[in-house]
């Protein structure tokens, strides 16, 4: 998952035998359609006619016997890292069987279960619930805004109950969806009929259901990408207006060599075909999710069409393709859970999304969805923010893993003291430094591509799971080269320091320097998040409207007394208004290198205003990368094409 702009936190068959020289500990069984036996399919018919008025309504015909039934409501997402099923949102929910009705009583410890008596002589329950869609602002990822009058991403999980008892992959789940008028749709679920609007899809297991969301549109085009190859890729888009499905020529041949490069980087691919469901929209949460076979991506309406913003969106495809590779198909073992209910244990994500961000940005850059310089660029923006993050003194890496089920959710305020998904980040500089050091001492002739190809790679084929340990990551690391990866990897993710891990940006040619105007890329990423970033001058983060977001511990700004949710009322004795007082803090930033006076900011604190004088007088500073002279450039190296 992949979510937020930079500060850059941001945000799931059939089987397939592992010839990888990294030998899996447990290869789980295939993803099966049918469920062994041939037991009988649940029923799920979708209307989403209503769509426009945020309503979903849903009847399932769920194979059952007489006697005491238990009913789940998916709670622990894949992918979301969290028990974040939106069971809130349910409303409607009735039990019948043979025409009669069925009372039903909810757990009253666990809110996502559903008991009820199935009566004598019946063999099935039928169930209706409707799905309350929520409105553009809501955040939380695939339970977030995720329709508007022009478009949706069905998620299934949202709109269903499943039998307790047995594992997700034995039950078949036989779907069906009809949409608005004139909606046409894509997803990577097979379709076995299509009348109308009302698609029949073929029975499938309630794994891969809901690892198939579909997304649908008023405006909706199908793209194909990437050159011919044993399984075709798609971008499915769905947009408010006709305009914003118009991929610009060079962001197009990126799509194509992203598929070339994830090809030549992993060797082989575990989907049958490969979807990116794009929705293109404002009134939808932004962020995207992976899945084995298609990934549920949301950009703004003009994402792609911006030159500015687009490269602020340049790595979520990127990101969630790496997914399938890493993530789906290779997935730390306390994460392959039976069913939907059990809890997932998270702190290997620093792999899971660690490996995925690094490899996502690596890429980018190759297949030039990022510049050269727009990779150098973002990079520098990780090493400030790294620096930031002085929570590492406190809080090790692997804990933001452990505990990245409240931390998506943790507020913006003290977070380079709280830290935040941090696995993200640092853990792709941690991948770099892995990775320079691979290609250091071995002359040039290794590198992580090895091991991601070792231990991603394996057979192509259709998608299955195969989990990992801690253990298994080392053993595949020592088999690209022999070294002390346990000892390597424990350092950066189990202990505390007051050092974030850059060993591998230095070891790459590059070392962080500040200049005194912002990167375009760190431009647009301040537009996006409508925020000034004055983390490497000040040591704060002020939203637009002069409210401070964050404050870094140590700091001038913190020295200062400066403190988040305090509101910026002047700066300088000049009042924040007008049309960019953003402006006029950066000027006064940068007029403290030639100013004798110290920088003064009136700030409003609840009901109360007080002034803060802050001794700052280094001028403007934002991150940046340079050459170390006489070093090889190995970024370069690390970011060329391979395809
Ligand atoms: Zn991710």
């Amino acid at each position: 998952m992949r979510f937020r702009g930079f500060p850059l936190i941001l945000a799931f068959a059939l089987a397939v035998s592992v010839a990888a020289p990294s030998e899996p500990s447990t290869v789980a069984p295939p993803l099966a359609a049918e469920a062994p036996g041939g037991s009988r399919a649940v029923t799920l018919d979708l209307d989403a006619g209503d769509v426009a008025r945020k309503i979903l309504h849903a009847k399932l015909v769920i194979p059952a016997r007489p006697g005491p039934m238990t009913l789940y409501y998916p709670k622990w997402i894949p992918g979301e890292h969290g028990p974040t099923g939106p069971v809130t949102d349910v409303a409607g929910l009735k039990f019948s069987a043979g025409g009669k009705s069925i009372a039903w009583k909810r757990d009253d410890a666990e809110m996502f279960t559903f008991n009820c008596q199935v009566p004598a002589g019946a063999t099935a329950l039928e169930v209706s619930l409707d799905f309350l869609l929520p409105p553009a602002s809501a955040e939380g990822f695939s339970s977030a805004a995720s329709s508007t009058s022009e478009l949706a991403t069905i998620s299934w999980n949202q709109v269903l109950l499943y039998p307790a008892g047995t594992p997700v992959r034995d039950i078949p789940f036989k779907a069906s969806l009809t949409l608005p008028a004139g909606w046409k749709f894509g997803t990577a679920l097979p379709v076995d009929s299509s009348t109308g609007g009302r698609t029949q899809f073929k029975a499938v297991s309630l794994e891969m259901l809901i690892d198939s969301p579909v997304i649908a549109g008023a405006h909706f085009k199908e793209v194909p990408i990437g050159p011919k190859l044993d399984a075709p890729h798609f971008v499915e888009m769905a947009a408010e207006g006709e305009e914003a499905l118009e991929i610009p020529p060079a962001t197009r041949a990126a799509y194509d060599r992203l598929v070339s490069e994830a090809w030549a980087l992993f060797g082989a691919h575990h989907y049958r075909s490969y979807r990116f469901l794009l929705a293109l929209s404002d009134g939808v949460a932004h962020f995207g999710l992976e899945h084995h076979e298609s990934s549920d991506d949301r950009i703004p309406e003009r994402g792609l069409l911006d030159a500015e913003e687009r490269p602020t969106h340049a790595t979520l495809l990127s990101h969630e393709f790496v997914h399938s590779w890493n993530g789906k198909y290779r997935r730390p073992a306390d994460i392959v859970t039976p069913d939907y209910q059990v809890p997932m244990r998270t702190s290997l994500l620093w792999v899971y999304e660690g490996l995925t961000e690094y490899l996502g940005q690596v890429l980018a850059g190759r297949s030039g969805l990022w510049s050269a310089e727009e990779s150098r660029d973002s990079l520098a923006m990780i090493v400030q923010w790294a620096g930031d993050h002085v929570g590492r003194t406190w809080r090790p890496l692997e804990d933001t893993g452990t505990s990245a089920q409240l931390l998506y959710n943790a507020r913006r305020d003290w977070e380079a003291w709280r830290r935040s998904t941090d696995f993200y980040d640092e853990s792709s500089l941690i991948w770099l430094d892995a990775d320079t050091l691979i290609r250091e001492k071995s002359g040039g002739t290794k590198s992580l591509d090895d091991f991601v190809l070792a231990f991603c790679g394996g057979k192509s084929g259709p998608p299955t799971v195969v989990p990992y340990s801690f253990d298994d990551v080392v053993q595949g690391m020592s088999r690209v080269m022999p070294y002390d990866w346990a000892g390597f990897f424990r350092e950066r993710v189990e202990s505390t320091s007051s050092k974030p891990p850059t060993a591998g940006v230095e070891r790459s040619g590059w070392r962080l320097i500040y200049a005194e105007t912002p990167t375009p890329l760190q431009k647009a990423y301040e537009a996006r998040n409508k925020e000034v970033d004055l983390s490497a001058s000040l040591g704060m983060v002020v939203g637009e409207d002069g409210t401070i977001k964050d404050v870094i511990p140590g700091r001038a700004a913190y020295r200062a007394g400066v403190g988040p949710d305090m509101k910026i009322l002047a700066v300088n004795g000049r009042r924040w208004t007008g049309d960019s007082p953003d402006d006029m803090l950066r000027a006064a930033v940068a007029a403290t290198k030639t100013s004798i006076k110290p920088l003064e900011l009136i700030l409003e604190n609840g009901e109360y205003v007080r002034t803060c004088t802050v001794d700052y007088h280094s001028g403007a500073k934002y991150p940046r990368l340079e050459r170390i002279p006489g070093t090889e450039d190995l970024l370069s190296v690390i970011l060329k094409s391979r395809s």
